[in-house]
């Protein structure tokens, strides 16, 4: 096949190489003169690394090998724990897309740069993937439905701290979102902030009051950006046309993370059978996700904490990261405390 790509993303690169590898022919186009441009935590899941040639043991790229976390709520430490099995790395994103884009080309690709693509010859190709990122319109044009595509506002930053262990993510939720630092190496640190239904300027308050408490002297500007926070297009593909990564809205609502399911997209997105691929591998998931984030928006300040201290910090990481309903028997950890089990059942369960 003759494949248009939209995109140097995630989706976008594992797609040209994947595809380049089984021997169709792809162009890719990427608007951008330096990859990575939009602003991004950098934390990838060990399993997303199961979806491209390159690994993190052997690159340039991974910065920090992270399993473990420290919780806060409003500031207030709630618990440190252990993330194992789920482990991930903190990654120079620039550095691992351009790692990812020199094995598409080994592979055949042809990557072209700083090309924002509009008009498109659309009868020149066989097939075209829109992984344009949440600015995507393409696709939208095209006539698939968006309408229960909705974004997140999230700011990001880096800074320089002795205050932080270098395996460790620091989070502090607050209701509606929560603010990151991630170790960055060598004392540097990526921070931000991202959530559901509040002003940018509270945000930002709430981010600079968590830096504090690390003592962060901050390196540059702050940069803002977005992501689709309510699951996955039911539809992924028009005629032939087929969107992944966040064009078609892969991003876990619960958590922010889209770098492992645009990946796996990218991979998947040029088979006949993709959508039963994705709605298999990771849809139902990201729908589960967005009704544990349905309930964790109704709770109050104290059935949150409620919550976090009852339920295994094990619980809590399968519910945001992977969306994991938490079994019956976690569930009934909560039995005195009816406001939170109605919630909870008229949200995830029912
Ligand atoms: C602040 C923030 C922090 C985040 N942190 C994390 C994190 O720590 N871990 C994680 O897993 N996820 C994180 N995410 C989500 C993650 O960044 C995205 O899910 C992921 O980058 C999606 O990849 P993509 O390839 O679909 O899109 P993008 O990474 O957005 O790539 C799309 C590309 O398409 C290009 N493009 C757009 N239009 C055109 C056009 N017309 N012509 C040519 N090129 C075009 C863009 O320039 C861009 O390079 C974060 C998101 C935000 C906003």
């Amino acid at each position: 096949m003759k494949i248009l790509v939209i995109g140097a993303g995630p989706a976008g690169l594992n797609c040209a190489y994947w595809a380049s590898k089984e021997g169709h022919q792809v162009e890719l186009y990427e608007m951008r003169k330096k990859l990575a441009y939009k602003p991004c935590g950098e934390a990838i899941f060990s399993e997303g690394f199961d979806f491209v040639p390159i690994k993190p043991t052997e690159s340039k790229w991974a910065l920090n090998y992270i399993d473990r976390a420290v919780i806060y709520y409003n500031g207030e430490e709630l618990f440190e724990t252990d993330t194992k099995p789920y482990y991930g790395w903190i990654v120079n994103k620039t550095l691992f897309l351009e790692d990812l884009m020199q094995q598409a080309i080994n592979e055949g690709a042809k990557v072209f740069l700083n090309q924002k693509l509009e008009k498109i010859e659309e009868e020149k190709y066989d097939l075209i993937v829109d992984a344009a990122g949440y600015i995507s319109t393409f696709a939208r044009r095209k006539g698939l439905d968006y309408s229960n595509y909705k974004l997140a506002p999230a700011l990001r930053g880096y800074g320089k701290t002795n205050k932080i262990r270098e395996d460790t993510l620091y989070i502090d939720f607050f209701g509606s979102g929560y603010v990151w630092i991630f170790p960055y190496g060598k004392g540097y640190v990526n921070y931000g902030v991202g959530g559901h239904s509040a002003s940018k300027s509270f945000y930002f308050e709430r981010m600079q009051r968590f830096l504090k408490k690390f003592e962060i002297e901050p390196l540059g500007k702050i940069e803002g950006a977005a992501f689709p926070a309510n699951g996955p297009l039911r539809q992924l593909r028009i005629g032939k046309v087929v969107v992944a990564g966040d064009s078609a809205g892969m991003v876990m609502p619960s958590s922010g993370e889209g770098i492992r399911f645009a990946l796996f997209a990218g991979k998947n997105c040029f088979k006949e059978n993709y959508e039963e691929i994705f709605w298999t591998k990771y849809g139902e998931r990201l729908i589960v996700g967005k009704k544990i984030l349905s309930f964790w928006l109704k709770l109050s300040d104290k059935e949150i904490i409620k919550t976090v201290k009852t339920l295994k910090p094990l619980t809590l990481i399968e519910a945001f990261i992977e969306g994991k309903k938490p079994s019956i028997w976690e569930g009934l950890k909560l039995i005195s405390e009816p406001s939170i089990i109605q919630k909870a059942l008229t949200s995830v369960y029912i």
